[in-house]
């Protein structure tokens, strides 16, 4: 069986144009990102979100620190963004260099303007399962798992890491969605016998080819977010045979990726929108 690839493109672009639409409507929509050093791959993963956000219509600001910039100095940057009513939505790009507290970094961020869904207010509403900004790589997963029709009410569902940025908050999502969900990581004894029951399964190691063929249950929704680089060019955690097997598989390139920086800039404009009082910024 070949799987129905589920190509990010075609979706990422119809939430931008939307995005763009929406923009135009309300007038401004401010983005601050702040970058602290030169990882040559945060530079990258920032200009990507302010070409994408300045072609959606979006004001973007570009903060750059250099790497030795005291800790304190990034909270007073981050809390002034924070203040300033230009700005509607306000993201640090991580890592932050080892003397910064992300933790202290991350709360001085005000929830409402919160675009990267990464404060404990909003990551605890999820956690809760109420309404609230969500990161944007697990809101893209679960638009393709929406326009490709996927079930994933009473589906098993395993999500193969834990990190804060995908792996927890997608598992929530997918509780949210009523799916029964199990959460793997590098400690998980025997991955394959939680992959091969998998109706859905979401693949964020950081692990190339970590799920093979044979741990991939037939028909199954396979997602892979994994990104890794390879001498020859992108790979996913998933080995691509497994496309062969799987009823709905994401390539790598061209699966999560373009969907993650179009639900960044949806979050940008629900934050607008939260400012202008336009729907209430959740629990408040
Ligand atoms: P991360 O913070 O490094 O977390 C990786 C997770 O995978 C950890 O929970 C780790 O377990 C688990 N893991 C590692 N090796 C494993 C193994 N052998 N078996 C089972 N679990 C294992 O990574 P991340 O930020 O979530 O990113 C994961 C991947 O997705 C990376 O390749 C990243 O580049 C990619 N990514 C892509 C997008 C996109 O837009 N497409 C966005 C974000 C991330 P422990 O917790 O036990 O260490």
């Amino acid at each position: 069986m070949a799987a129905t690839l589920m190509y990010g493109k075609p979706v990422a672009e119809r939430i931008r144009a939307e995005v763009a639409d929406d923009v135009r409507r309300i007038g401004h929509v401010g983005l601050a990102t702040v970058l602290v050093g030169d990882d040559p791959a945060s530079r990258v993963y920032i200009r990507h979100k302010h070409d994408a956000a300045v072609a959606a219509g979006l004001d973007a600001r570009d903060v750059r620190l250099p790497a030795d910039t005291p800790e304190e100095d990034v909270l007073a940057e981050v809390a002034a963004l924070a203040r300033d009513d230009e700005i509607d939505a306000l993201l640090v790009q991580l890592p932050l260099p080892d003397h910064v507290d992300e933790d202290r970094v991350l709360a001085t961020v005000d929830p409402v303007k919160d675009v990267d869904g990464f404060h404990p207010y909003n990551a605890g509403r999820l956690y809760l399962g109420r309404p609230t900004l969500v990161p944007a790589t697990p809101l893209g997963i679960m638009a393709l798992l929406e326009e490709h029709e996927i079930e994933l009410r009473g589906a098993r569902a395993v999500v193969v890491g834990r990190s804060e940025i995908v792996g927890k908050p997608i598992a929530h999502l997918l509780l949210q969605a009523h799916a029964t969900v199990s959460i793997c990581h590098s400690r998980t004894d025997d991955l394959g016998h939680y992959t091969r029951d998998a109706d859905v399964l979401v693949v964020a190691a950081g692990r190339q080819a970590l799920v093979t063929a044979d741990m991939v249950k037939p028909g199954a929704a396979v997602v892979d977010v994994g990104i890794n680089r390879t001498e020859s060019g992108l790979a996913g955690d998933v080995d691509p045979a497994a496309a062969d097997v799987a009823g709905f598989f994401t390539p790598v390139p061209g699966g999560v990726g373009p969907m993650t920086i179009a639900l960044l800039l949806k979050n940008a404009l629900r934050c607008a929108e939260y400012r202008l009082q336009r729907g209430v910024f959740p629990g408040r």
